[in-house]
């Protein structure tokens, strides 16, 4: 993956292209590559699947997201489910059939043919706490998953019976169109109609698939959440998927996570971000501190005179990387300063004491409670009480 090229410059467009210059880049490039254009052309091929895959990413929002965040690293499956991106060639048929629609007659048929086939993706979805994620954690879903018909063995017809050979297509699964195109008459492959691809036709049906080959059951599967992964990022468990058709490998199973808040900790990439509370006391003396962090309380010593809305940075406290767990982000933590909203007498007068070496900026009587009646009642009150903690 190392030598993969930038997929901006695979299209020639800069970073900042909008979705119709791409759309546009990947037009000129997929016409001048396709491999209809350049029959047994392998350079040609290769450059078309380049510019196919930098099309798929580079025109879905999410994914060039994650591509600007991350590049290729974005998409690199690791083995056991780990770090997988949705890519996949075969979901290419969407994107002919939206920019080729018009004059490809329907880039869809591509997929259709008897030769081996991927199965199709499933997708699904799970959710886990803002640790799990950091961490990373075993999960274990249920899924509805589809295995071959073992009455039939996947052929669809009754015990006894077999398919026979579609006359159609002559059990190719295909028929072929000539059309005229922009660039003159051109040969067009589409799915046999009768037999939809398959090449055979099933006289008596199997009754326990009713004909369709496949039995779907609910499996439970187990879910490798790597250390780092992010709110929206998926992971790809290998041939987990729909079966493959024509012998071809299973599709793919995409598990999407969606990761729940946290009440102290924002996340931003691979940094944390949260808030600490210091006292005004420890805001002008300095001292250790007790911050809260994902791997549990630490203390960070701050300088005499920090003021409020100081920011300090915990290296190594963020978010592993995907990529290597032991490589961290790190914890970006605004210091407040507290204001006591209630104090004993005994606070009070400390207060009073301090403002006054400090100069006395105080008027004769402030934080007396000045306002009423009430107020002073319930100092009284506080006053005994207080007085009764001191000296008892
Ligand atoms: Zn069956
Ligand atoms: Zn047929």
């Amino acid at each position: 993956m190392a030598d993969k090229r930038d997929y901006y410059e695979v299209l020639g467009v800069d970073k900042n292209a909008d979705d119709a210059a791409i759309k546009k880049a990947y037009r000129v490039l997929a016409k001048k590559y396709h491999p209809d254009m350049n029959p047994g052309d392998k350079e040609a091929e290769a450059k078309f699947k380049e510019a196919s895959e930098a099309y798929a990413v580079l025109s879905d929002a999410e994914k060039r997201r994650q591509y600007d965040q991350f590049g290729h690293a974005a998409f690199e499956g690791g083995g056991g489910g780990t770090g997988g991106f949705d890519f996949n060639f075969n979901d290419m048929g969407d994107i002919f059939g939206d920019i080729f629609g018009d004059f490809f007659g329907g880039g869809r048929s591509r997929r259709a043919s008897n030769s081996p086939m991927k199965g199709q993706n499933i997708r699904t979805r799970i959710v886990i706490d803002f640790e799990e994620a950091v961490f990373g954690c075993e999960k274990e879903i249920d899924v509805t998953i589809k295995d071959e018909c073992s009455s039939c063995h996947g052929s669809g017809a009754k015990a006894g019976t077999s398919p026979v050979t579609c006359s159609k297509c002559g059990g190719k699964g295909q028929v072929m169109y000539t059309q005229q195109s922009l660039f003159g008459a051109m040969r067009s492959v589409q799915t046999c109609p009768d037999c939809n691809g398959t090449g055979k036709i099933v006289k008596e049906k199997c009754p326990d698939c009713r004909g369709t080959g496949y039995i779907s059951s609910r499996k439970k599967i187990q879910v490798s959440v790597p250390a780092g992964i992010d709110d929206g990022q998926s992971i790809r468990i290998r041939d987990k998927g729909e079966p493959g058709t024509n012998g071809g490998p299973r599709g793919d199973l995409l598990v999407e996570v969606s990761v729940r808040r946290h009440p102290i900790f924002q996340r931003d990439g691979y940094n944390l971000y949260s808030t600490a509370p210091i006292s005004f006391a420890q805001a002008a003396l300095g001292g250790d501190v007790r911050i809260s962090t994902i791997d549990g309380d630490v203390l960070f010593n701050i300088k005499p005179g920090t003021q409020t809305d100081t920011k300090i940075r915990l290296r190594g406290k963020g978010v592993p990387s995907l990529r290597n767990k032991t490589v961290r982000g790190d914890q970006y933590v605004t210091l407040v300063v507290q204001v006591p909203e209630k104090l004993s007498e005994a606070q009070r007068e400390a207060l009073l004491a301090f403002d006054n070496a400090m100069g006395g900026t105080m008027e004769k009587g402030a934080g007396n409670g000045s306002e009423g009646q009430e107020t002073k009642k319930e100092e009284k009150g506080k006053k005994k009480k207080s007085f009764k903690d001191i000296f008892s």
